[in-house]
């Protein structure tokens, strides 16, 4: 005989008609098969989760889920959490002070990082935790120091001198306008998502030099693409990395002192040892997934070859990595897609040469541009804070050029990264996938480029949490929970529901 326990929420979810059942004497039977019913429906919304990846997205799906009732493995192929997130400490032989350096994600602000910020707020993460500073740019040819081309102002106008080269006060005060507005349709939100960079130019009314020479190598400094490209590459993510704040503002950056890095492993560590269900597996690569008749899913990893059933899994890889392991059969709609979503490598040197600085004109952010257009670009680590004067974090590096680095000073770290190539198509692929993803069972997608298209620390943060909300059955408790907390949130959902 099993006895089975009702508490009074249990019976408020009876109706009408099974609470006199169950008041009613001598039908213990039929009372019995709404318990067991309403026993299984609790189970049944109770699920095993999978999470593929432990970057950014990945764990913060660990944690959206820690507030509720279900078991969830987070898989990760490094035997480190983090993903893009790396952050290294070196010691600066310029200052003798060792510094964490973060080699991938490095710059956030409030506004379009909120979310993040909340986030990082609820895991006691707070302003004395930030290093605050101006994000200045210079932009030069190589072999042409003396002469820069662009250098926008540190405090104050004496950059006044530092004109676009041969070119008047008229000039500069176009660019400083045109990146106003960049910023301005940014805040507006207002602008279709497959815009590319040369109809926004052609919209901004950017005088056609000061496009090419100027505005164009500032755009594309962190996104591989060449002019003549223009018309195939959108602006929309260009807004969100380099243009999101006005230069006519004096908003300032911020950057981490322990590293993002080593923020995105604290969240890890700390919410796996509060989370009875949760699991964390590092070192364990998906190798292939496939997908059961009933709907679950069978997940093989290099260290579970028999595999492990799951009811829903949350993909919070690149797509060029799900492409590795998602069954191609059985999401025919999805994988072509994924394919479409192109990423291309780059590398980061963290070194102390200080040719890829401007020594006169301190900048943040050096943009230099090679013979052929290509570009290279170095964030100067000094202008964030003083302990980090002299060391210089690189891309865009040829093999010859790191070596030549190697020859004159030191290499501290190196770390290779995937950016995504941002076509026009992008967001709209991103969007289909998804659409095509919601028709799958048990089958979700995170991270930045999954929502927006642009990746950053906020719209992987935001990713992780629609797609937490998409592979459980009941939102309620996860939402009642993180919208209390995350006010960010309440703004950011209504759009994706
Ligand atoms: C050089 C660089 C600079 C950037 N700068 C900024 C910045 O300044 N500010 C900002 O906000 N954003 C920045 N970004 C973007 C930011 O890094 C990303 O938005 C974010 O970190 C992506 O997180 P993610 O979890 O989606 O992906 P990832 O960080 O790539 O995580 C995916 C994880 O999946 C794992 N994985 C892959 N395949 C498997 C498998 N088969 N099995 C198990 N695990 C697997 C990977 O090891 C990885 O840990 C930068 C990105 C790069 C590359």
């Amino acid at each position: 005989m099993i006895f089975v326990i009702l508490t009074d929420s249990d019976k408020s979810k009876l109706n009408r008609n099974e609470t006199t059942l169950l008041n009613s004497k001598g039908l213990r039977m039929k009372t019995l098969i709404i318990y067991f019913s309403l026993i299984f429906s609790f189970i049944a919304e109770s699920k095993k989760i999978a999470i593929i990846g432990g970057g950014t997205a990945g764990t913060m799906a660990f944690n959206f889920l820690s507030v509720t009732d279900n078991e969830v493995h987070l898989f990760e192929a490094r035997d480190e959490l983090g993903g893009n997130a790396r952050s290294v400490n070196v010691l600066n032989p310029k200052t003798n002070k060792r510094v964490s350096v973060d080699m991938g994600p490095l710059v956030f602000a409030t506004g379009p990082w909120d979310l993040y910020l909340e986030v990082l707020d609820y895991f006691n993460v707070k302003g004395k935790d930030f290093y605050k500073f101006r994000g200045s740019i210079a932009l030069w040819d190589m072999g042409n120091e003396q002469d820069p081309s662009f250098v926008t102002p540190k405090g104050n106008i004496n950059y006044l001198k530092y004109l676009s080269r041969n070119d008047s006060i008229k000039n500069v005060v176009k660019v400083a306008l045109a990146l106003h507005k960049s910023y301005k349709d940014f805040k507006k939100g207002d602008l279709p998502p497959d815009t590319s960079i040369e109809q926004w130019l052609r919209r901004a009314k950017v005088n056609e030099k000061i496009a090419r020479d100027i505005l164009f190598p500032i755009f594309t400094s962190f996104h591989t693409a060449r002019y003549d490209q223009r018309d195939e590459f959108a602006i929309l993510p260009i807004m969100y990395t380099t243009t999101f704040r006005s230069p006519l503002t004096v908003k300032k950056l911020l950057a981490s002192k322990p590293g993002i890095g080593s923020w995105i492993k604290m969240i890890g560590k700390e919410v796996n040892s509060n989370f009875k269900n949760g699991f964390i597996h590092l070192g364990k690569k998906v190798l292939s997934l496939s997908k059961l008749n009933n709907g679950k899913w069978v997940i093989y990893t290099n260290n579970n070859k028999q595999g492990e059933v799951f009811d829903s899994v949350i993909v919070s890889t690149h797509p060029h990595h799900a492409i590795e392991f998602l069954p191609k059969q059985e999401l025919n709609n999805i994988m072509p897609l994924l394919s479409a979503l192109h990423y291309h490598p780059t590398q980061g040197v963290l070194h102390n040469d200080h040719r890829y600085v401007l020594k006169n004109h301190k900048r943040f952010l050096n943009i230099i541009k090679r013979n052929d257009e290509s570009l290279i670009t170095t964030m100067n680590l000094g202008e964030i804070h003083r302990d980090m004067k002299g060391l210089f974090l690189t891309s865009g590096l040829n093999d010859d050029e790191i070596d030549a680095i190697e020859d004159r000073s030191t290499i501290f770290a190196k770390e290779k990264f995937y950016h995504p190539l941002y076509k026009t198509n992008f967001y709209h692929n991103t969007q289909k996938l998804r659409e095509e993803a919601s028709k799958i069972k048990g089958l979700s997608f995170a991270g930045g480029w999954t929502i927006v298209g642009e990746e950053t620390q906020e719209t992987a943060t935001l990713s992780a949490y629609l797609a937490v909300r998409e592979s459980i059955s009941d939102t309620k408790k996860l939402d009642e929970f993180w919208l209390r907390k995350l006010t960010t949130l309440r703004k950011y959902l209504p759009q994706y529901e």
